[in-house]
Order: C-alpha cells, then sequence, then structure tokens
C-alpha cells in the first residue's frame, strides 16, 4: 500500500511565522513533506535580516531557526525586487523600501517616481528569490530563482501583492497584478527557487523511498 500519512511524511521547517507563507511552501513542495513554521517556537525572538544579499539574509534566518531546532531541516527565504537602473535597489530593503512606515502602495509609488522619466530600455528588473536549507546551525546548500520583467509607468492591476502590479514579466502584455495567480505561480522567482530546493532536499531525505513499502 502506498497511502502517507502525515506522520510518515519528513517535515520541513520553514523560518517564517506568516501562515501564508507556510501554505505558500506546502502547496509548492507538495504532498511529499509536511511543512512546520515558527509558531511552533513562540518564544523565539525576531530575527535581524542584516546582511547585505538575500542569501545573507536567508542564511542567517535559516541558520539561527536550526540551531533551535536541532536535527531538523530548515528552510528559509529572502526575496525582493532587483532595478538595474537604480543600482540593484529596492533588493534587500524591498519591503522597507519607503523608511519605517513602508506600505506595499507607499514602495511602489516611490519606485514609479524614482523611474519616472526613465524610457524603456532601461526599465529592467528582476525579482530574486533565495532559499536556505540549514540543520543543527550548518548550511547545507542555497538555491535562487529569478523572474525577469520591466517596470511599467503605471500601476496595472490589482491582484498580488508587493510590486506586483507594477511589474511585467518578458513573454507577457500583463502585470503580475494582472496576470492570475496560477500563472504567477509556475513562472515565479519563488516557484523557480523552490523547484531547485526540491533536488537539494532529496539528498537530505527520500520521502517516496521512505513510504515505498509503507
Ligand atoms: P519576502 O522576503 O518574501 O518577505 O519579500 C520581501 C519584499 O519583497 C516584499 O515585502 C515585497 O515588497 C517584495 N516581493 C517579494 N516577492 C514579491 C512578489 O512575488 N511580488 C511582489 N513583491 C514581492
Amino acid at each position: 500500500m502506498t497511502s502517507r500519512t502525515s506522520r510518515q511524511r519528513p517535515t520541513l521547517w520553514i523560518a517564517t511565522r506568516n501562515r501564508g507563507k507556510t501554505r505558500e511552501f506546502q502547496a509548492m513542495l507538495g504532498k511529499s513533506w509536511k511543512v512546520g513554521d515558527l509558531h511552533a517556537l513562540p518564544r523565539m525572538k525576531e530575527i535581524r535580516e542584516t546582511g547585505r544579499t538575500f542569501q545573507a539574509n536567508a542564511k542567517i534566518k535559516a541558520l539561527a531557526v536550526s540551531l533551535a531546532l536541532p536535527g531538523r531541516l530548515v528552510l528559509a527565504d529572502d526575496s525582493g525586487l532587483v532595478v538595474e537602473a537604480l543600482g540593484g535597489r529596492p533588493g534587500v530593503r524591498s519591503a522597507r523600501f519607503s523608511g519605517p512606515r513602508s506600505n506595499d502602495e507607499r514602495n511602489r509609488k516611490k519606485l514609479l517616481r524614482l523611474m519616472q522619466k526613465m524610457p524603456k530600455g532601461r526599465r529592467h528588473a528582476y525579482f530574486q528569490t533565495t532559499l536556505v536549507l540549514a540543520r543543527s546551525g550548518r548550511f547545507l546548500g542555497a538555491r535562487t530563482g529569478r523572474v525577469w520583467g520591466r517596470i511599467t509607468e503605471s500601476e496595472q492591476g490589482s491582484g498580488g501583492f508587493g510590486y506586483d502590479p507594477i511589474f511585467m514579466p518578458i513573454g507577457y502584455a500583463k502585470t503580475f497584478g494582472q496576470l492570475s495567480g496560477r500563472t504567477k505561480d509556475r513562472i515565479s522567482h519563488r516557484a523557480k527557487a523552490v523547484q531547485g530546493i526540491k533536488s537539494l532536499l532529496s539528498r537530505y531525505e527520500h520521502p517516496s523511498r521512505m513510504t515505498k513499502y509503507i
């Protein structure tokens, strides 16, 4: 019999308190993995993301959480938008781009203002997600996903979150704010990074082999 119960599936711990993110990882990883998150560690202090790169920040989170959960596989992510003409900004500061009172709308407005006079040819940008896997304070590897596109002149659509309404991926005439969630989930930076991490995970746990004879 090949049926699996949650007890037989290996657990991957996601270094986040954001339940939406946990659900998203569960959906992208599929049924052979069970995911847990920081709700299992209510006393753990907030981890400060002081790194200068996406990987540095994801690593800080993955290592800290893996020390608090010894022996467990821990995955941490860091994402953001990189605009070439702005020297890589907003980058690792994507969430805090418009200062202490940042929110998605303010961040988008600031970016559009900074790019107001830029011609189409200079509006290239990409979203990046870097995922880091760790166990017991040891770095096991990182995988990065990117999706390239351009920054539009104004907001288009209201779907998604963050910079979605002003980002048009290459090959599409709609922004992430206009495209369906399903399309975004197929081509996004996050989906690509998760694809990469799946093969890394299989080196440490073999969910299919473990359950083959159950
Ligand atoms: P996080 O590291 O996934 O929490 O992302 C940090 C910030 O990057 C978010 O607050 C957004 O501003 C931006 N960001 C990351 N991924 C996306 C995306 O898929 N769409 C739009 N904005 C994103």
